[in-house]
């Protein structure tokens, strides 16, 4: 069966055909990088992260594009206000979206920044001008004329019939319900960022960007689109109306949205003080495989409410998931294969495939995969469990891997980083005393560090170097530094 997937342009689920054979060409629009990501933008990035990796495992090569914006309203506003160069404001963010992508093993997309393609975006807008689409304000910005692309709305399916033609919105994100010709470049404001480019200085919108990135990397044409929901309209929209007034051409075939994320019930922002960070929840003590799997355990177009114990029941998903393979790998089983376990295996495998396939019904994967495990723990217990069963069923949840990335043990040195970080950003505050438990440090106590850097001593006094070694690592680990000097050992906290 080929893959069924929701497409927001034709509002239903359809059969997912790509462009060229075997090939999927798939853009997703990055984080704006003015602040650290939260678990709602990470919603939307792990879903279209699984998306490609379902994807490939299906066979396709996927070429898959995912923009930096780095340069923008908020940005450009946060920048002036702290005196620093946009660049040098975003790169701080930008490191930290990469960091926490590969915390949540989401797999890195071929990325492109905004500010590396400014000249391209103004010969995008001056090529629109000569057709007629696009104009030039008094101030020197320029705007597109949406009364020339009457199918604009398609996508939002908006019905802007009694639009008033030659109104302006010069901002980037606006919800309003009657369109307006949107900014695709902003002249320079005094103290702003700004290019000097054939069109005159300035800077771009933030649609445009997408526009020109997208087609420059993946073509005309291509053949999906992805982003969360409220990407929709205007900024999904004002994509389509650029690109396909220009090209004449159907810009992406599939368009490809997550739905919010909610916290508790509620929508997430600092004032009700349930806004999080994969950072934040962390330094609370929780796994990034935890925040992952959560994050997967409801398929893409449906709410997810994330919750405390929502996360606690995902650890214990993935740690059953992480018990069950070390459990196979490790015991000895007799010779022989039990046919109930190669076939157990087998329809796994087929189920999470279908569910995959079935618009990326990712709960019912999971559920596949519980349902084998449960089956064959019963099968150890009963001692049914041959030798030439283990392939088969580690095969399986190989495969389960392959899409939701939970099952290596990484999680204690990604901790680690994190509670690095914190320390080094003046955040001590905020680390819990789960988190220390569970990455170990300065938990040991003075007395505990003596009581090792004895046993050290008295190893190396045994030429035993292997314990030695290994006890200077777990002080290490900790934040304690050993040193030898002609006085004997020394020791501090880092
Ligand atoms: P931004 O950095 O604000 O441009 O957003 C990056 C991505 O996160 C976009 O695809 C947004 O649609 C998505 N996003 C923002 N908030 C949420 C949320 N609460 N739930 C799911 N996705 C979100
Ligand atoms: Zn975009």
């Amino acid at each position: 069966m080929p893959l069924r997937l929701f497409n927001t342009m034709s509002a239903r689920v359809e059969e997912f055909h790509s462009l060229q054979p075997n090939e999927v060409r798939m853009y997703a629009c990055g984080p704006t990088v003015y602040d650290y990501g939260h678990i709602g933008n990470f919603r939307t990035f792990v879903a279209v992260d699984v998306l490609q990796r379902f994807l490939r495992q299906s066979g396709y090569k996927v070429r898959y594009v995912m923009n930096i914006t780095d340069v923008d309203d908020k940005i450009i506003r946060n920048s002036a206000r702290e005196g620093v160069p946009v660049r040098q404001y975003t790169e701080k963010y930008e490191k930290a979206f990469l960091e926490d992508a590969a915390t949540l093993n989401i797999q890195q997309p071929d990325l492109v920044r905004a500010t590396e393609h400014i000249p391209a975006m103004a010969d995008f807008i001056a090529r629109l001008e000569q057709k007629g689409l696009a104009y030039r304000a008094e101030d020197g910005s320029y705007y597109f004329r949406i009364a020339k692309f009457p199918a604009y709305g398609k996508l939002s399916k908006k019905d802007f019939a009694g639009m008033e033609d030659g109104a302006r919105v010069d901002v980037d994100e606006y919800e309003k319900d009657n369109a307006r010709d949107f900014a695709l470049w902003k002249a320079p404001k005094p103290g702003e960022a700004s290019w000097e480019t054939a069109i005159g200085p300035g800077r771009p919108g933030w649609h445009i960007e997408c526009s020109v990135m997208s087609m420059e990397e993946l073509g005309e044409m291509f053949d999906l689109h992805a982003g969360g929901e409220d990407l929709i309209f205007p900024h999904h929209e004002n994509e389509i109306a650029q690109s396909e007034s220009l090209t004449g051409k159907t810009f992406a075939n599939f368009w490809f949205h997550a739905r919010f994320l909610l916290v508790e019930g509620e929508k997430m922002s600092k004032s009700l003080g349930n806004f999080y960070t994969p950072r934040d929840l962390v330094l609370m003590g929780h796994k990034p495989s935890s925040i992952r799997y959560l994050l997967t355990s409801v398929p893409y177009r449906h709410q997810l409410n994330f919750t405390f114990d929502g996360l606690k029941q995902a650890a214990t998903s993935v740690d059953r998931l992480r018990n069950f393979r070390r459990r196979l790998s490790q015991a000895q089983f007799p010779p022989g294969a039990n046919e109930a376990m190669t076939k157990l295996a087998q329809e796994t495998v087929d189920r999470m495939r279908s569910a995959l396939e079935d618009d990326l019904n990712t709960a019912q994967a999971q559920a596949a995969i519980f349902e084998m495990v449960r089956s064959a723990n019963a099968a150890f217990d009963a001692e049914e469990v041959r030798k030439d069963d283990v392939t088969p069923l580690l095969g399986a949840l190989e495969k389960f891997d392959e899409i939701f990335a939970v099952l290596a043990d990484d999680d204690a040195p990604k901790m680690k980083t994190v509670l690095e970080w914190a320390r080094a950003t003046g955040r001590e505050a905020d680390i819990s005393e789960e988190l220390l438990d569970l990455v170990g440090s300065p938990a040991l106590s003075d007395a505990d560090v003596e009581e090792k850097i004895a046993e050290m001593n008295s190893a190396r006094a045994a030429r035993d170097f292997k314990r030695s070694d290994a006890l200077r690592a777990e002080l290490t680990a900790a934040g304690i530094i050993v040193e030898n000097t002609k006085d004997g050992v020394r020791w501090r906290r880092k």
